[in-house]
């Protein structure tokens, strides 16, 4: 990782920013005792195990492993980077951050200002050109598109000609490196410059804040292909953003819709229907599922039936209901769109619709009803087996008791065959898991196996000792000479021993959410689990010594099986060599007993 912002700048943002008051913004906590408790915001839970502490200024979740600082919060819900983090959490708190001396850094902030200059400015020549052109004036009428709506969303018309848009941009001062960075021109084979969208209906998409940040344009006619967007760029990242968010955020609306095309949503809003967004794509991503968690409490899906059904679009539902968000399906009768289905009949039979948007269970198993023909008995076994094991999935057996009467009905198979079928994969689980469970702890283990859970114990020893130390750089003292940085084996521990010692032995001290941020993530969330861990830790100073014998020791044991098999099987050994080996063996039998 880079840092462009000097350590006590860091340590300044994070202090300035409660984690509690942080988390309390996307994560509804309740107080017990001294710490906070919520659902997790990262993994789908129904009984909290989501931790935050407001003493040490960390969260951690016991069912994902999750963990860190208000920092890795920030990043981990945004879905944003470290930098990109401090300086959100800077805003927050009002603190000024120094211009970064990062020559790149700034270059790209640049660059990502004029981007944003000359997309706003394309946006207003798309708009003013929409006027001169009848074709796309009369397809927006046709649409039932009114002025108001055009307006609203900046739509636009692009011409045929190859560089109209170029010479525009260029009049207005802007440099052709920075319109190419745009994505709104490509460079041809000779060298030279032309416009990427021509002869297509411009609608600019905006980041929440409302900015131009790219462009989507559709043809007038049945030319290929129908839509075109603006590449990624500076700006522009297609999976993290929504178009139309910018408007939707703010219908007041507990759930949002998500449509699939531009017109839809256009239309949608026209009708009033303000809280729906597209996805720019078919299979919706993470991130776009963070910001529709964030925004609404309950995510409809309305698709049209071919994409709905698409293996595609089914795992970005899964997705979204992994991030915990709470998604329905509303399947539009004969493949209409939204904005068709609009038109035919009316307003208040699509808000219907939306109100009997079906779980994403039941549409998957409306999708298999599709798929298989259970006019067959191998295709009613195959529905039966397959409904079975989607049904298996659940962990709250009233759910799955609700689902198997109304299936039962539903598709006309009985409840006794579904529940048996449930019952065998249930058992089946648990069943693996206690094998699985059971072989770990036996004792006749494969040896590689022992060592490699040996080693991992010894990384968390590590991790122990400069969790504890960070909780109490006193301890230092106590551990200095019998531990150096040459003690720790693991990478992540090795820097974060640099960090501690230096910090201590400087006179500067270091706090546990402070190493925190001057850590990889993956590290971090370690960390912030051995820190957890050790507020059971009554007595400090015995336990830093005791994991200090610990991983002493496994050193020690780790050496002496090294030479022991060196003199063994190595067969090239000189009478010297042997000497020498079977000295460092004695002298680490005693330096064993010393520990
Ligand atoms: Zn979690």
């Amino acid at each position: 990782m880079r840092y462009s912002y000097p350590e006590e700048v860091i340590e300044e943002v994070r202090v300035s920013n409660d984690i509690v008051d942080v988390v309390s913004e996307y994560v509804k906590l309740e107080r017990k005792g001294k710490d906070y408790f919520g659902l997790c915001p990262f993994h789908k839970e129904k009984t909290p195990s989501f931790s935050v502490a407001s003493g040490k200024q960390i969260y951690y979740c016991f069912g994902c492993g999750k963990g860190g600082n208000v920092i890795h919060f920030i990043m981990n819900i945004e879905n944003i980077g470290f930098l990109d983090a401090v300086k959100l959490l800077a805003d927050r708190a009002r603190i000024q951050l120094p211009e970064g001396e990062d020559e790149e850094e700034r270059r790209k902030a640049l660059l990502r200002k004029e981007i944003i200059r000359i997309n706003t400015d394309a946006a207003r020549f798309f708009f003013n050109n929409l006027g001169n052109n009848e074709k796309a004036v009369s397809y927006l009428r046709k649409r039932g598109i009114n002025d108001r709506t055009i307006k609203k969303f900046g739509i636009g018309y692009a011409s045929e000609d190859w560089d109209s848009l170029l010479k525009h941009l260029l009049k207005k001062g802007y440099r052709e490196p920075d319109i190419l960075e745009s994505g709104l021109i490509l460079k041809s084979k000779n060298g030279g410059f032309y416009d990427r969208f021509r002869g297509r209906i411009m609608f600019p998409i905006f980041d929440l804040r409302g900015n131009v940040i790219a462009f989507g344009g559709r043809v007038l006619d049945s030319s290929q292909p129908k839509y075109m967007n603006s590449p990624e760029t500076p700006v522009y990242n297609k999976s993290r953003n929504l178009y139309a968010l910018n408007f939707a955020k703010n219908s007041g609306e507990k759930r949002i819709i998500v449509v699939e095309g531009y017109m839809d949503v256009i239309s949608l809003h026209q009708n009033g229907i303000i809280n729906t967004v597209a996805s720019l794509g078919t299979a919706l991503t993470e991130s776009q599922g963070r910001l529709l968690k964030k925004y609404a409490e309950e995510v409809i899906i309305s698709y049209d039936s071919d994409t709905a059904g698409q293996a595609a679009t089914i795992r970005g539902l899964d997705l979204l209901d992994g991030i915990g968000c709470n998604v329905k399906v509303l399947t539009l009768p004969e493949s209409k769109d939204p904005d068709e289905y609009i038109r035919k009949n009316g307003l208040d039979a699509f808000k219907k619709l939306a109100d009997n948007a079906v779980s994403l269970l039941e549409y998957k198993i409306r999708v298999l009803k599709k798929q298989i023909d259970t006019n067959t008995v191998e295709g009613k076994i195959s529905f039966l087996n397959k409904v079975a094991s989607l049904l298996s999935r659940m962990d709250n057996n009233v759910e799955i008791e609700m689902y198997v009467k109304k299936i039962a009905k539903d598709y006309g198979i009985s409840e006794e065959s579904l529940f048996s079928e449930i019952a065998k994969r249930t058992k089946a689980k648990s069943a693996y898991r206690k094998v699985a469970v059971g072989r770990n702890s036996i004792s006749k283990a494969p040896v590689e196996k022992k060592a490699n859970m040996e080693e991992k114990k010894v990384v968390l020893d590590e991790r122990m000792i400069l969790a504890l130390l960070c909780l109490d750089n006193t301890l230092y003292k106590l551990v200095k000479d019998k531990i150096g940085i040459g003690d720790f084996t693991d990478e992540s521990n090795i820097k974060a021993a640099e960090i501690i010692f230096d910090r201590i032995e400087s006179k500067r001290g270091i706090v546990p959410a402070e190493l925190l941020s001057l850590l990889d993530e993956d590290a971090a969330a370690g960390f912030t689990q051995a820190i957890n861990e050790n507020s059971h830790c009554d007595d400090n100073k015995n336990a830093v010594l005791e994991k200090i014998r610990s991983i002493k020791q496994y050193r020690i044991k780790k050496r002496q099986e090294e030479i022991l098999e060196i003199l063994k099987n190595d067969k090239s050994l000189e009478e010297g060599d042997v000497e020498r080996l079977k000295i460092e063996l004695n002298s680490l039998v005693m330096k064993g007993k010393e520990i």
